[in-house]
């Protein structure tokens, strides 16, 4: 048996230049996060060999004792780590990442066609939670169930509960989903509860992006008025890639959740788990009720609020004014530039963040803004002042796109992206100065 450097030279080359690149490049991608080496080991052991279909203690398969004793400390964790009590709440750690557990959760509770609301894509919300455009249902959760986003009141950049109330009344969904994928705000657990229940529907929250600040309480807990509570694991909670669903114990709406969502997990959507996963997250999860964890999520909305502080001295526009959490959304469009040409010579100076829409966006493409996480940089050791001074790198980075913008032969992104990578582009020099600084 052959370690990788002989077995596969390709790849192990491949995975040697994608760590050099992690380890250069200035990482504020709002949803990475660099997990620790304890957790990577359990991801690369021979757990990944082992087929265990079925719940601990109820298997398809022979020789799963320990894959029983690992998935039960893992639920045990996981319980313990968000300050449940097993005898209200359950979680089921097989999803294999976050998309398929909201999926599972719709399957489990939900007839196709049933009504659904949660965060328009463009201000905020994720892909799974139902978008739709105008021409098209994009999301299979759009496809098998019927959308009806609610949005943010683009004036304050929140979201506007007013009008998800008036909508979700003449709607009726049988599901509210809470939880974003690019919301700098802490989102009004007690009002959206309150406006499920007068409309007899369920209340999820995606806690996807934020479950290491829910973890570590130094953000709101959906805990405590959510019915059904997704997330997935390689965000801020720093694990390996996966998903978990936790649910009440006691039956919502006539429906037993606890079975409904484990059948809907297997057989209904997956087959045998990934145990690999699941070895790295029990570790990841005792991590996370460690005080050091706590200390390291604080210190994600510190570097945050630095960066947000820094950002608004520097002239930019944020979304809703700032941030109560690990990410700023920046509204580039005052300043002249978008979102898609400022990603791509940040990109070349390594620094790695994404374009995303703003509230009064018209493209997708070429959106308005840029999202800006805190998590990764803050596992690599970034405190406030280093957050400050990723604020100017980024600042330099937007002036580079503001004259590469103007020097372009055409107003298009392909001119702009023809021009930064052809061999005469003048900005070169600049360039490689802050590409040097950042790394
Ligand atoms: N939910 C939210 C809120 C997310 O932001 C994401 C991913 O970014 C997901 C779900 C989907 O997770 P995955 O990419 O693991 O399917």
């Amino acid at each position: 048996d052959h370690a990788l450097n002989d077995a596969d030279p390709e790849v192990h080359d491949i995975i040697r230049k994608e760590k050099d690149r992690q380890f250069k490049s200035l990482e504020l991608i709002a949803s990475e996060n660099f997990t620790s080496r304890a957790v990577m080991e359990a991801v690369g052991s021979c757990l990944t060999n082992k087929y265990s279909e079925g719940l601990p203690g109820k298997r398809y398969y022979g020789g799963n004792e320990h894959i029983d004793e690992l998935e039960t400390l893992c639920q045990q964790r996981a319980l313990a780590a968000f300050h449940l009590d097993g005898n209200k709440w359950g979680v089921n750690v097989q999803p294999l990442s976050g998309s398929p557990a909201n999926f599972e959760v719709y399957t489990a509770i939900l007839k196709p066609h049933d009504r659904i609301m949660g965060l328009d894509l463009p201000h905020g919300g994720h892909l799974s939670h139902g978008l739709m455009t105008p021409k098209r249902r994009v999301s299979g959760t759009s496809i098998y169930f019927e959308s009806m986003p609610y949005r943010l009141d683009e004036s304050t950049g929140l979201v506007d509960y007013d009008m998800l109330e008036k909508t979700a009344t003449l709607f009726r969904p049988k599901l509210i989903i809470a939880g974003a994928s690019a919301y700098p705000r802490d989102f009004d657990y007690p009002h959206m509860r309150k406006i499920a229940d007068s409309v007899g529907a369920f209340l999820m929250m995606d806690m996807a992006h934020i479950s290491g600040l829910v973890a570590a309480s130094v953000v709101g807990d959906p805990f405590d008025y959510c019915d059904v509570v997704t997330t997935t694991t390689h965000k801020s909670l720093r694990g390996p890639r996966g998903g978990m669903i936790f649910f009440r114990k006691d039956p919502v709406l006539g429906v037993d959740l606890e079975s409904a969502i484990n059948n809907a997990v297997f057989p209904g959507l997956q087959g045998g788990p990934h145990n690999h996963t699941i070895g790295g997250l029990a570790v990841c999860l005792k991590h996370a009720q460690s005080p050091a964890f706590k200390t390291y999520q604080k210190q994600v909305i510190s570097n945050c609020r630095a960066l947000a502080k820094r950002l608004g001295e520097l002239g930019y526009r944020l979304v809703s004014g700032g941030s109560d959490n690990h990410l700023v959304l920046v509204d580039l469009r005052p300043m002249g530039i978008d979102g898609a040409r400022v990603e791509k010579i940040l990109d070349l100076a390594s620094i790695t963040l994404n374009k995303n829409s703003v509230p009064g966006d018209k493209s997708a493409l070429v959106p308005g803004g840029i999202r800006i996480g805190s998590p990764a940089m803050t596992t690599r050791g970034f405190k406030q002042s280093e957050f400050m001074a990723t604020a100017e790198l980024i600042h330099e980075g937007v002036q580079i796109s503001l004259e590469a913008k103007s020097l372009a032969s055409g107003p298009k992104l392909q001119d702009f992206l023809k021009f930064v990578a052809s061999p005469e582009f003048p900005l070169q020099d600049k360039l490689s100065e802050l590409k040097k600084r950042v790394e």
